[in-house]
């Protein structure tokens, strides 16, 4: 499976789609869904070419698995989402339903958010 170049997520981190930045860091870059499905819905991304979790883990260096991982903690203590609870969730592949096929992990928070 090859990386889609011209996926709407290559074309916000290109710039070629302005897209308002909540966090970055030298890995990774957060920013808001669109749609969002809570009141808090943010999006992490890595900046390198990744597809999905397993492409990311078998490809990505350690530094940059950790630039993720890391800045999604960062917005939890921005955000003080330890106190209140939070989600993340990444859709990986077909059965996923994976809409957009470059690494995202959803930081779901806000409100209660129900079972799985
Ligand atoms: P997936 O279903 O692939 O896990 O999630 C893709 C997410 O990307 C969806 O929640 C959708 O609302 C969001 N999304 C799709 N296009 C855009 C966009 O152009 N900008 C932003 N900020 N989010 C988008």
């Amino acid at each position: 499976m090859y990386y889609d170049e011209e996926n709407i997520f290559a074309k916000i981190l290109n710039k070629d789609i302005p897209t308002e930045v909540i966090l970055e860091n030298k890995y990774s870059i957060a920013f808001k869904d669109i749609a969002p499905r809570a009141p808090k819905h943010l999006l992490i991304i890595p900046k390198g070419k990744y597809i999905k979790y397993d492409d990311f883990l078998n490809n990505a260096s350690k530094d940059e698995i950790y630039g993720v991982f890391s800045l999604i903690n960062e917005l939890v203590m921005k955000f003080e989402l330890q106190r209140s609870g939070y989600r993340i969730i990444t859709n990986a592949g077909n059965d996923a339903n994976q809409e957009v096929p470059h690494l995202h992990f959803h930081l779901l928070a806000g409100r209660n958010l129900g079972p799985m």
